[in-house]
C-alpha cells in the first residue's frame, strides 16, 4: 500500500496557505482522476502500437512555435501588455466561468492524446508507458484547478487578487505535465500566462497549448513564446511586468532567475537526490521491482527518480537483494519508443558532463554490479547502471545525475540509513521499504523530503491524491504543493476585507 505523508512545506512558508485545515480537507467534489489507457486491452495495444510505428507528423506544434517566435525587447513588451490587458477581463470573470474554460481544455487535451503520445515519443523519447500517465497528469491538472478556482472566491474575511502576468518555465523531462500544471495553475487562479517550453521539447508544448486554445483560452491571455536570445530570457523573468514565475527545473536555474531580480515571486520545484532505504524487515522482492522502476523509468531522467538505493543491516550483507536487483535491471530492454517492448528508453542528449562521468567511472570503493553500456555513436542509448559501495559523502551520494544510473550505499542500521538520505542538500521525494510500523513511524518522523513512499516506488505523483513538491534545495520561494487543494492559494495575493476593528 502507497502512504505519502505532506511534509513538503516548510513553516516559513505556511503563511503562504490561505486554506485552513479544514478547508484543505474538504473533498473535491467533480473531480476523478483521469484512467490511463489500459494496456491490458487488446484495442488499446494497436491503438499505441500504430501511434508510435506511424511516420512522424513533422508539422505537429510547428506552426504554433513559428508564431510565437520573438525577437526584440518590444515584441515582448507588447506580450506583457495583451496579457496584462486579457488577464483583466479573465479575472472579472465569475470563478465557475473560468472553470467552465478549464473543463473544456481537460477534454481538448483528452482529445489529443494520440497527437501528444506522438510527440513525446519523437521528442522527449518517451516510451508509451512513461507518455501515456503524463497525459492523464496534464488532464487532471485542467479538471482539477478549475474546481479549486472556485475555491478562492469562498474564503471568508479575504479577497484573492490574482496575477496580471504569471511567467511558466519548464523542463523537458515531463514536457506536457509539468507546463500543463503550471499554465492551467495560473489560468485558474485568474492571471494571463506567458509559457516558454523547454527548448529540447518546444513541439510537446506547443501541442498541449493548442489545446487550450481550442478549448477558447484567448491567445492573449495565454502566451506561447520562443525567445531568440538569453537577453529575452532575462528580460522575460526579470520585468517589473511579471507578477509571478512558476518554474521546475534546476537549483542553480531558480538562484540565476534571483539574481536577475531579487524581489521576483519565485515558485520553483528544483532538483533532488532521491533515496530508497530498504530495511531487513522489507518484501525484497517488491522493493527491488520498485527501485528499479524508480531508477530507471524515463532512463532515470525525473527530479523524483530513485538515485540511491540504501540498504540496512542484513539486507547489505546477504547480496540477496543485490542479486535480485541486478536481474530486474540487467533484463531491462532498451531500445526506441516506436518499439512496444521498449522498457527504456533514450536520454534526450548525449550524455555529456556530470552524467556521462557517472555512467562511465567509479568514485573510491566503488565497483559496478551492472555496467552501463553505450548502444550509439551520439551517445543517447545507454543500458542502465547500478555500482555498490558508494561512501558517505562522495561525490555520487550527494550530486544530481539525471540519467540511468543507480548507486548503492549501505547502512548499518535504520538511523544511519536515515542520516544518509537526509544528508543530501535536496529533499524532494524519498522512499523506505519496510514492513514494521515502528521503522516506519521513525522515518516518516525524520526523513526530510516534500514526497514520501513507503512500499512503492518513488515517481509518478497523482494529482489531489499526491501532491507534488520539494523541500530544502528542492523547492525555492515554495508555496503549497503542485496538484494538491492550496496551490492556487499561492498564486496571487490576499487582502483582508474584514479588518478587526
Ligand atoms: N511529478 C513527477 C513524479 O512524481 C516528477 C516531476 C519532476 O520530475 O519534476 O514523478
Amino acid at each position: 500500500a502507497g502512504l505519502e505523508a505532506d511534509r513538503s512545506v516548510p513553516a516559513s512558508n505556511r503563511v503562504q496557505n490561505r486554506a485552513t485545515e479544514a478547508e484543505a480537507a474538504t473533498p473535491t467534489t467533480a473531480f476523478h482522476n483521469q484512467p490511463d489507457t489500459d494496456p491490458a486491452l487488446g484495442a488499446n495495444r494497436t491503438w499505441g502500437r500504430a501511434i508510435l510505428q506511424r511516420s512522424v507528423d513533422t508539422t505537429l506544434g510547428v506552426d504554433a512555435i513559428a508564431a510565437a517566435r520573438v525577437e526584440t525587447d518590444e515584441q515582448l513588451d507588447g506580450i506583457f501588455a495583451a496579457a496584462t490587458a486579457a488577464a483583466e477581463k479573465w479575472a472579472a470573470l465569475p470563478a465557475a466561468d473560468r472553470a467552465a474554460v478549464l473543463h473544456r481544455a481537460g477534454d481538448e487535451l483528452s482529445a489529443r492524446r494520440g497527437q501528444l503520445l506522438e510527440i513525446m515519443a519523437h521528442e522527449a523519447g518517451k516510451t508509451l508507458a512513461e507518455a501515456d500517465p503524463e497525459i492523464s497528469e496534464a488532464i487532471d491538472f485542467a479538471h482539477y484547478y478549475a474546481e479549486r478556482a472556485k475555491d478562492l472566491e469562498t474564503v471568508s474575511g479575504a479577497t484573492f487578487i490574482p496575477s496580471k502576468v504569471t511567467v511558466v518555465t519548464p523542463p523537458w523531462n515531463f514536457p506536457v505535465a509539468i507546463p500543463a500544471g503550471g499554465v492551467l495553475a495560473g489560468l485558474a487562479s485568474g492571471s494571463g500566462v506567458i509559457i516558454k517550453p523547454a527548448k529540447l521539447t518546444q513541439r510537446c508544448g506547443a501541442v498541449m497549448i493548442e489545446a487550450l486554445w481550442a478549448a477558447g483560452v484567448p491567445r492573449d491571455l495565454l502566451a506561447l513564446v520562443d525567445l531568440a536570445s538569453r537577453d529575452l530570457g532575462t528580460r522575460l523573468v526579470a520585468s517589473p511586468e511579471v507578477d509571478r514565475v512558476i518554474l521546475t527545473g534546476a537549483y542553480e536555474t531558480a538562484q540565476l532567475f534571483r539574481s536577475f531580480r531579487s524581489d521576483l515571486p519565485l515558485l520553483a520545484e528544483t532538483s533532488g537526490k532521491n533515496a530508497i532505504i530498504v530495511t531487513p524487515s522489507a518484501d525484497l522482492d517488491l522493493a527491488a521491482a520498485d527501485v528499479a522502476r524508480s531508477a530507471f523509468g524515463h532512463a532515470g531522467q525525473k527530479c523524483s527518480a530513485a538515485s540511491l538505493a540504501i540498504l540496512v543491516g542484513s539486507v547489505a550483507d546477504s547480496r540477496r537483494f543485490e542479486r535480485q536487483l541486478v536481474d530486474a535491471v540487467a533484463s531491462m530492454r532498451v531500445g526506441l519508443p516506436d518499439d512496444p517492448s521498449t522498457q527504456m528508453g533514450p536520454i534526450i542528449e548525449p550524455a555529456d558532463g556530470k552524467l556521462l562521468a557517472a555512467l562511465t567511472e567509479l568514485g573510491k570503493g566503488e565497483k559496478w554490479l551492472v555496467k552501463p553500456r553505450r548502444l550509439d555513436a551520439e551517445g543517447k542509448q545507454w543500458t542502465p547502471g547500478v555500482k555498490t559501495g558508494v561512501a558517505e559523502g562522495s561525490y555520487f551520494h550527494m550530486t544530481e545525475f539525471f540519467g540511468p544510473v543507480l548507486g548503492i550505499m549501505h547502512a548499518k542500521d535504520l538511523d544511519e540509513a536515515i542520516r544518509l538520505q537526509n544528508a543530501v542538500d535536496y529533499g524532494l521525494t524519498a522512499g523506505l521499504h519496510s514492513l514494521d510500523s515502528a521503522e516506519v513511524a521513525t522515518w516518516l518522523d525524520r526523513v526530510e523530503a516534500g514526497n514520501l513512499y513507503v512500499n512503492r516506488g518513488i515517481t509518478g505523483a497523482i494529482v489531489q491524491r499526491q501532491p507534488f513538491g520539494g523541500w530544502k534545495r528542492s523547492a525555492v520561494g515554495a508555496g503549497a504543493k503542485a496538484g494538491g487543494p492550496n496551490y492556487l492559494f499561492g498564486l496571487g495575493e490576499w487582502t483582508a476585507s474584514e479588518l478587526p476593528a
